[in-house]
């Protein structure tokens, strides 16, 4: 179910039209993600209203995976708790690291189309980073880089490769 093609549509489809791109009027937290290895960069600003993300927004140039990431993710996290975010993150990081089962218990949704980047280790990052980046910004962290020595992406990548 989660063949070639789905993937391809989605990715296609989300950078064309890709959904929360831009900024925000009113936001609280931001953050910018940068991978180098890809040329990467992007922005995401959200508006934390107590626990709740009630506006998300990103922008900035990156591939085409990196994109439909970015815009599927603020699509799932916008509206939800800033712990059921979280979750999302860990468990995004770990399918995209192929330490999730995409069959198996997972808040994921159709998110499980990014799946197959685990089989493409020039890619996993790209996925990820905007993930990562919204990670940064819920924690008040202003930049981040694929490429950092603490970054705890960059680390499993490498040993897994
Ligand atoms: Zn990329």
């Amino acid at each position: 179910m989660h063949s070639k093609s789905l993937y391809q549509e989605v990715i296609l489809d989300h950078n064309r039209k890709p959904r929360n791109y831009g900024t925000l009027e009113h936001s609280n937290h931001h953050a910018v993600g940068h991978n180098p290895l890809c040329g990467d960069r992007l922005e995401i600003a959200l508006n934390l209203d107590g626990q709740n993300i009630d506006g998300i927004a990103f922008h900035g140039e990156s591939c085409a995976i990196c994109k439909a990431s970015a815009s599927m993710m603020t699509s799932v996290v916008k509206g939800k708790t800033r712990s059921d975010a979280e979750i999302l993150i860990q468990e995004f990081r770990d399918m995209a690291l192929g330490k999730l089962d995409p069959s198996g218990e997972h808040h994921l949704g159709r998110l499980t189309v990014f799946a197959g980047v685990r089989d493409l280790p020039t890619r996993v990052k790209c996925a990820i980073l905007p993930w990562h980046t919204l990670h940064a910004a819920l924690n008040s962290v202003n930049s981040i880089s694929t490429e950092a020595a603490d970054d705890p992406v960059h680390a499993s990548v490498d040993s897994a490769s």
